[in-house]
């Protein structure tokens, strides 16, 4: 039976379980960012909260399909307030002093997005299965939008194609926008374009020949709006109905309000069931911004400041997605503290890697219940602070007990690396890639694996007799069930042969 993994949903306000549509397969998307600038660590901690998500889905045993945008074109500087008279968030970005080094608009979107990448594996986050760009899928974009103005959800004028919102009843059903006043208020100081039917209806298309970034459409040059490429992308990648849908909490309205809108007046079912939001991260107590002095991109941070990438990643990860978040040098400076006695432990833990059960201790089975208390937390609606807490207080019991540590410490490493993301592995301390997945021997162990166990028991007691030919038997017996083992000094170990 597969465990409860526990989230906030916006859509219902509640903490629920989060329960894929296809058992065991989790299809997520989180929305990536405008590729207009370096990335900043508010962002990431957003790509963070979806980062963690996907690992502990991972460690349940649940299959994940991972899919988080590049935004190349169409988030206009209005978009936040629905109206489409602001300009693209790209084509500013190359008139301003930071653009001026790029020959165009295109080349200044290659150059953010592989400083992205290269943050992303910094910050040692896992890579998404894909990861699409507006730019490639404009097609996609225009044919959903001609099935909108089919459907009579959409409406044409001469600057634009707009969705219609009255024509979508359960507008609001995410961010509780619902009241005409919440949103004449949201709307209330943007240009309104005279031809818009509804002050709430948001741009699918812009017309604009001039536009720096400009595609063919039934309605002419033009862009296409930031809303239409996610949920068009979602969907092109996850199916109709995804399974959790994820990003930061400036997201929920508009964009993820209109993401909904646009998906269900075509499919007429729920577009995701689950919806995660993180807080925004503050700094030093302050709204980050250029202008207070407080902006911090990773890169800023690792190259010039001489951060750890892990301690970074630590701090970032250290309050629980859904609290007011307040990151500090002091906190910093904590989790390069923590991450140093992570990465000793896991030095020491590596080393009694091929060392078998030692029955004289507890430190293995103690290691086992404070791996599956990192887990729990996690299930728990990402509670991060207790993760880590439980984390260290492993790391801990390892750095007191370093002689009677066995490949249970090590197990108990990978699974926090595995887990959390925050301990450092060099290339010799790596898994030997031979190794199939971390097995932590869970107290509920699995019969397999007790099977597996009592045959190498049964082993070393008839190689003690001297009883070669038993010893030999028992072990073409494991190789048959893939189990290979290996002797040492300190014990046998075994592990599943890779069949790759
Ligand atoms: P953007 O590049 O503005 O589209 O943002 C990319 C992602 O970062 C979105 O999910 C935003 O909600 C999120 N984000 C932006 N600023 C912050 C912040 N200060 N704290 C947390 N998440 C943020
Ligand atoms: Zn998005």
């Amino acid at each position: 039976m597969s465990r409860d993994f526990r989230l906030f949903n916006t859509l219902t306000g509640q903490v629920e379980s989060l329960i894929p549509i296809e058992p065991g397969h989790l299809r997520f998307y989180s929305c990536g960012p405008t590729v207009y600038s370096y990335a900043h660590i508010g962002n990431f901690r957003s790509f963070l909260t979806a980062d963690l998500i996907l690992r502990t889905a991972r460690a349940i045993g649940w299959k994940t399909t991972y899919v988080t945008n590049i935004t190349d074109v169409g988030h206009l500087t209005d978009d936040d307030t629905m109206d489409p008279s602001g300009e693209d968030r790209m084509a500013r970005a190359l008139q301003s002093k930071e653009g001026q080094r790029f020959a165009n608009v295109w080349d200044l979107s290659r150059h953010y997005s592989s400083a992205l990448q290269s943050d992303w594996l910094t910050l040692n986050l896992l890579e998404p299965d894909v990861q699409p760009r507006a730019t490639e899928h404009i097609r996609e974009q225009i044919q959903t939008i001609e099935k909108l103005l089919a459907c009579g959800a959409a409406y044409q004028t001469s600057s634009g194609v707009y969705f219609s919102v009255e024509s979508f009843p359960n507008y609001g059903s995410l961010s509780g926008n619902k009241a005409a006043e919440a949103l004449e208020l949201a709307v209330r100081d943007v240009v309104v374009d005279p031809e818009k039917k509804d002050p709430r209806d948001f741009a699918l298309w812009k017309k604009d020949a001039e536009h720096l970034m400009q595609w063919y459409s039934p309605w002419g040059w033009g862009f296409p709006g930031w809303h239409i490429e996610c949920s068009v992308m979602a969907q092109a990648y996850l199916g109709e109905q995804i399974d959790l849908h994820a990003g930061g909490e400036d997201l929920i309205f508009p964009h993820h309000e209109c993401e909904i809108a646009q998906a269900e007046a075509l499919t007429k079912r729920p577009f995701s069931r689950h919806w995660v939001h993180t807080r925004f991260l503050q700094v030093e107590g302050r709204k980050m911004a250029k202008r207070l002095g407080n902006f911090h991109t990773v890169r800023e941070l690792v190259n010039d400041r001489g951060v750890a990438p892990l301690a970074l990643r630590l701090a970032l990860i250290s309050g629980q997605y859904r609290k007011p978040f307040n990151f500090t040098f002091s906190t910093l400076r904590d989790s390069e503290r923590h991450v140093a006695r992570f990465s000793e432990a896991f030095k020491l833990a590596h080393g009694a890697r091929d060392r078998g059960h030692n029955a004289a201790s507890t430190v293995g089975e103690t290691l086992i219940d404070r791996y599956q208390s990192v887990l729990n937390a996690l299930l728990d609606d990402l509670n991060t602070p207790a993760a880590i807490a439980q984390a260290l207080d492993g790391v801990r019991t390892i750095l007191g007990h370093k002689d009677q540590l066995d490949k249970r410490a090590y197990n108990f490493m990978r699974g926090i690396a595995d887990l959390l993301g925050i301990v450092p592995f060099t290339k010799e301390m790596s898994a030997d890639p031979n190794e199939t997945k971390i097995q932590l021997e869970a107290p509920d162990t699995d019969p397999l694996t007790t099977r597996i166990e009592e045959l190498i028991q049964a082993r070393s007691e008839a190689r003690k007799t001297r009883d070669f030919t038993l010893a030999d038997k028992i072990r073409d017996e494991l190789l048959a069930m893939n189990i290979e083992i290996k002797d040492s000094p300190n014990g046998t170990s075994w592990r599943k042969k890779s069949n790759i």
